[in-house]
């Protein structure tokens, strides 16, 4: 079977008008002789009817459990979902409607921010056998109690891989409100291009460093299973990006479209606090200390340990915990918060002279001051203050060209 994932997400589904756009992607794949498996999101943003934040805003958070948080946002993909399916009978084609549940989606109990464990898709591929398109509702599973759980913001699109794979698709389409992945977001950076071809771990470093076109789980799912993924346009018929993994063709291809640029794309994540921990050399108060942030569950970042000091930063989330960690073990430290951790990612960057020296000059010309850096073989983050991100994203993508 030629099985095929289209994922919309919540533009995608939002009006008359986007829906009957998404029909018309589905129909046309479905024409072409493809079974179709199509996942949907919650329809719209914050302020729009059944969006989950909407949803989020008619209760209390903190006085219910998150056993009923999860069933109450599980209903937006489900009602976009019938929706959806009821655009597409309208246009004469046969579709049936699956909660995550029912098209047999099992993850762990982890309420709100679930893991997808099993996946059997028997259900799914008797419809497909039907020739039906199905429709599955986006964002949610349950436990193996029959519980409903959720995925966690984006998860959708973690159920379109998820489904992808446990179908052996052919590959998965994400739509969503932009023409593919871009050099940086497009929201800030106005002359930001399309990428046309990325391969995986490109992608899961820009989803995992802040850009939310895609989910960084997806793209890591999609990498073990060897899924083609390409992210889509809802509303326009450009090629859109094609995700895969690195060959001889990707990087020929890639030099072709490339220039043999270096970098590839910038992106950014706000909310992370910078700290400085003055430590003696007792080493057994550091192993402490770790210990504690380890049980803690906080993760660090941009992890610099010298002699003496002890650099990291975090996201703001855990701010508070951390400080009474700090101050319990009576530790000496400084903060700096409303950082943001900017991301140059490109493709084998590592042990080309002089992208480093262009970062820095190019910040230091607009007056951004670097707080901290780290580096990888395909990144180089940058930590600054939350009030240059703007700058600094145009800054970058200017000095590397990225608009050409
Ligand atoms: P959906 O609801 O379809 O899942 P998202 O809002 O999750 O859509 O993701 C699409 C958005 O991601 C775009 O509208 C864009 O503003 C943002 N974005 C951030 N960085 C990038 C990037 N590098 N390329 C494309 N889009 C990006
Ligand atoms: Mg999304």
């Amino acid at each position: 079977m030629n099985i095929v994932v289209q994922k919309f997400g919540g533009t995608s589904v939002s009006s008359v008008e986007s829906r009957n756009k998404a029909t018309n992607k589905i129909i046309k794949k479905y024409e072409e002789g493809n079974k179709i498996v199509v996942v949907v999101s919650a329809m719209g943003r914050k302020g729009d009817p059944y969006a989950t934040d909407t949803l989020l805003g008619l209760i209390n958070p903190k006085i219910i459990s998150n056993r009923e948080i999860d069933l109450l946002i599980s209903c937006g993909e489900i009602i976009s979902a019938v929706i959806l399916a009821n655009h597409i009978c309208e246009r004469g084609y046969e579709a049936v409607v699956l909660t995550g549940f029912q098209a047999g989606i099992i993850t762990n109990s982890n309420f709100g921010n679930a893991d997808i464990i099993d996946v059997n898709p028997d259900r799914i591929l008797n419809y497909l056998e039907e020739n039906k398109i199905v429709v599955v509702a986006g964002f949610q599973g349950s436990n193996k109690f029959g519980e409903i759980t959720t995925l966690g913001r984006g998860g959708s699109d973690i159920t379109a891989v998820a489904l992808g794979k446990a179908l052996n698709c052919n590959y998965v389409e994400i739509f969503t409100d932009v023409d593919g992945i871009m050099t940086a977001d497009p929201n800030i950076v106005p002359n930001a291009k399309v990428i046309k071809k990325m391969c995986y771990s490109e992608v899961y470093q820009l989803a995992e460093d802040g850009a939310k076109v895609i989910h960084p789980r997806a793209v890591e799912m999609a990498q073990q299973s060897n899924i083609p993924l390409i992210i889509k346009n809802t509303y326009s018929d450009s090629e859109g990006t094609s995700i895969e993994e690195v060959n001889v063709n990707f990087i020929n291809n890639r030099k072709e479209l490339f220039n043999e640029k270096i970098i590839t794309a910038i992106t950014y994540k706000k909310g992370r606090v910078q700290f400085i921990i003055s430590l003696s050399d007792d080493e057994s108060n550091v192993n402490k200390l770790m210990d504690e942030i380890t049980s803690n569950g906080i993760s660090l970042d941009l992890i610099n340990f010298l002699v003496d000091k002890k650099i990291f930063t975090i996201d703001e989330n855990n701010k508070d915990k951390l400080i009474s960690i700090l101050n319990k073990g009576n530790f000496e430290y400084k903060i700096v918060e409303n950082c943001c951790k900017i991301s140059v990612i490109g493709y084998k960057m590592r042990g080309i002279p002089g992208v480093m020296a262009r970062i820095v000059k190019a910040l230091s010309k607009e007056n951004i001051k670097i707080l901290q850096t780290s580096d990888s073989h395909n990144t180089i983050w940058c930590l600054i203050k939350e009030e240059d991100t703007n700058k600094a994203l145009k800054a970058l993508h200017n000095e590397f060209k990225l608009y050409e």
